[in-house]
């Protein structure tokens, strides 16, 4: 019986080994390995500073408290994403608003970006959806234009470019070191800038405030970081790049094999950015012999893993619509809900599995 994943993290004698060292070392929480970890990733972005947290959602909220995000407020962000994204708004007080998304990209659209800036908008929250940067250029001229913070979610698009430029280094970066993303510390999140105050503020937030020993100059959290997450993480940060090379591998075959599929339709790329594909998702038209749903059923039972991200905008789930928000005003992202589906592309993928994804979807077009 063959069952394939959608997600399978690579974790070898490496990060083992480097989880033993410092289990051995006795200490356990944030030390020395949580910084070497923290100046590693900041390297790699290219941003100034990293401050580790305890998870991408609090990643979010600590980069939105520390840009001074507060009740009253309001930021724009995409309905058609992980719900931490909208929520970590909420936590705020803030209020989300939802720009629609371009229909090939998946990501937020800055022409519906302007159209949704009011007085109250004091940030835009942008998601590098699937591994595919958004539009960095156009949110940040409409950022510098409008006055407004920027804040990258980074969630799944470690390692992405757009225009030559790692992702999390134009804004507030925040990434989320989840077992399912491109690289894992189990749970796990990092926020990323080259302002030494929002850094400041962030590692503030993270430690009660304490900005001495015992000495607690604001009201902060408990947002920390282990040093047996980190040592996980310093060993998947060196095999970050190889990683993506195998994603985008993956993904260039089955873009090969499947884009000549009636109804089909292949995930696209802007020519500006390098795609990490966190996950490959097609587009399941009118035209194709059976019914979206009905084709995820039929490769389930085959044992190709499967799944819809997402099966609803944000604004049509019930919190949400408890909370007042109509379905007006974002069509594309409506109806990309109902099209997704999305195929396994880890790196843990053999060709064997490949070749089994390509023949089981073929068999149904
Ligand atoms: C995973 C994810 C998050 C949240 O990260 P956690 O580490 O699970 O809290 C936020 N935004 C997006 C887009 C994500 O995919």
């Amino acid at each position: 019986m063959i069952s394939i994943p959608m997600a399978r993290p690579i974790i070898t004698e490496d990060e083992i080994r480097a989880v033993e060292e410092v289990l051995k070392s006795g200490m356990l929480a944030q030390g020395r390995v949580v910084e070497q970890f923290e100046e590693a990733f900041a390297e790699y972005i290219g941003a100034r500073s990293a401050v580790s947290v305890c998870n991408g959602t609090i990643a979010l909220c600590a980069a939105l408290k520390s840009l001074g995000i507060k009740q009253g407020d309001e930021v724009i962000t995409t309905p058609f994403t992980f719900i931490a994204t909208a929520n970590s708004i909420l936590h705020q007080g803030a209020r989300p608003l939802f720009a629609d998304v371009d229909e090939r990209t998946f990501n937020i659209n800055p022409d519906d970006v302007l159209e949704k800036v009011t007085s109250r908008t004091k940030a835009i929250l942008g998601v590098h959806l699937f591994g595919h940067p958004f539009d960095v250029q156009s949110i940040r001229e409409i950022c510098k234009d409008h006055n407004l913070h920027l804040i990258e979610d980074c969630a799944q698009a470690h390692g992405a470019k757009y225009s030559g430029k790692r992702v999390g280094c134009s804004g507030v970066g925040c990434f989320s070191f989840y077992p399912t993303k491109n690289m894992t510390t189990g749970e796990g999140g990092m926020i990323t800038t080259s302002s030494d105050e929002i850094a400041e503020a962030c590692r503030l937030l993270r430690n009660h405030g304490d900005s001495g020993k015992y000495f607690h100059t604001s009201l902060g959290f408990n947002y920390r970081m282990t040093n047996i997450q980190a040592a996980i993480g310093v060993e998947q940060l060196r095999k970050l790049d190889g990683f993506n090379e195998k994603r985008i591998k993956n993904a260039e075959y089955l873009n090969k094999h499947l884009m000549k599929a009636e109804g089909l339709i292949t995930p696209y790329k802007d020519e500006r950015v390098e795609h990490v594909y966190h996950q490959y998702v097609l587009k399941v038209e009118d035209d194709f012999p059976m019914s979206r749903d009905i084709l995820m059923n039929r490769l389930q039972e085959k044992g190709v893993g499967c799944a819809i991200h997402y099966p609803l905008p944000i604004f049509k789930q019930p919190l949400y619509q408890q909370l007042g928000y109509d379905d007006a005003g974002c069509p594309v992202a409506s109806e990309l809900a109902n099209k997704v589906l999305s195929l396994p592309v880890h790196p843990a993928l053999t060709e064997d599995d490949l070749r089994y994804i390509v023949e089981v979807v073929g068999d149904m077009a």
